[in-house]
């Protein structure tokens, strides 16, 4: 019997690209893939390379779990390359429920986006070699009712366009009261307004794009503006405006070391003293 209270555990904080240096040790080279796990329910945002070692847990210490929903901010390939080597994909015995927004271009969907990354040229493993039940679920982003997930958790979501050129799925997990929110791979230069700052307000836990030093997004030489991602006090300035209750800034740039990092948290503490660093393998009780 698993104890039911909530936890949140960071896979891959990265943004970009995964990172293997030693200066990177502490807070983690893998890419965005958070895991939410309640009783025998877990629901997984993001499958950048992160998402391997969610499959490892599973498989060796939570081998009773074999239903699991994924939600997908959007196809941008530091947030599904984690997939084809995601262990309970490659298993049988396992429902996974994929979501995402809908692709509608080239006359491809959401399923064959993600399914090329499993074939030739890219992959060896071929559609064939998944052996999990997968139902590929296209949310339609103006329906507005969350998602229940089982063990009183539901999923909300709201399309974000600032991202090129796709934009992304903002997304609420509520629990008990609690919410979190895991706002990646956004560009707020004049902070959330309107229904999406509504959307995030008074999160308990806001995940948030965090992928630039103010002095690199600005830098006068290849400044980062337009690439669809957030400084980091348009985090701080986004916590505050929704009355967050903590912020843990995500998705690093992948030149980033530990030590800037923490650097980069003493300067968002000074506007939003909760926030804190995402940080791969820890667990946050909520
Ligand atoms: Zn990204
Ligand atoms: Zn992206």
């Amino acid at each position: 019997m698993q104890q039911k209270k909530p936890k949140l555990v960071f896979n891959g904080v990265r943004g970009s690209r995964p990172v293997a240096d030693k200066r990177v040790n502490k807070y983690g080279g893998n890419t965005s893939s958070i895991l939410v796990e309640k009783g025998d329910r877990i629901v997984i945002f993001d499958a950048g390379t992160g998402i391997i070692n969610i499959g490892d847990y599973l498989k060796k210490e939570r081998t009773d779990i074999k239903i699991l929903d994924i939600f997908l901010t959007h196809f941008h390939f530091d947030h599904i390359l984690g997939l084809p080597f995601f262990q309970p994909i490659l298993s049988r015995g396992y429902k996974i429920n994929i979501y995402s927004a809908p692709y509608n271009k080239d006359n491809r969907s959401a399923k064959d986006v993600i399914l090329t990354i499993f074939n030739q040229p890219y992959s060896p493993i071929s559609s064939e070699g998944i052996k999990a039940e997968i139902n590929f679920i296209e949310l339609d982003i103006n329906d507005k009712e969350p998602i229940p997930i089982g063990e009183g958790m539901s999923v909300a979501y709201q399309k974000n366009n600032s991202h090129p050129l796709c934009g992304v799925l903002i997304y609420k997990l509520t629990t008990e009261g609690k919410s979190i929110v895991y706002a990646t791979d956004v560009e707020t230069p004049g902070g959330f307004a309107g229904v999406t700052l509504d959307f995030i307000s008074g999160a308990d836990i806001l995940i948030h794009d965090s992928q630039y030093f103010d002095s690199h997004y600005d830098a006068a030489e290849s400044p980062k503006k337009g690439f669809g991602h957030s400084s980091v006090s348009m985090a701080v300035q986004n916590a505050k405006n929704a009355r967050a209750k903590t912020l843990y800034l995500f998705h690093y740039d992948p030149a980033y070391s530990d030590r800037e990092l923490e650097i980069m948290l003493k300067e968002a503490r000074k506007v939003f003293k909760n926030t804190f660093l995402s940080e791969e393998l820890k667990i946050i009780n909520f």
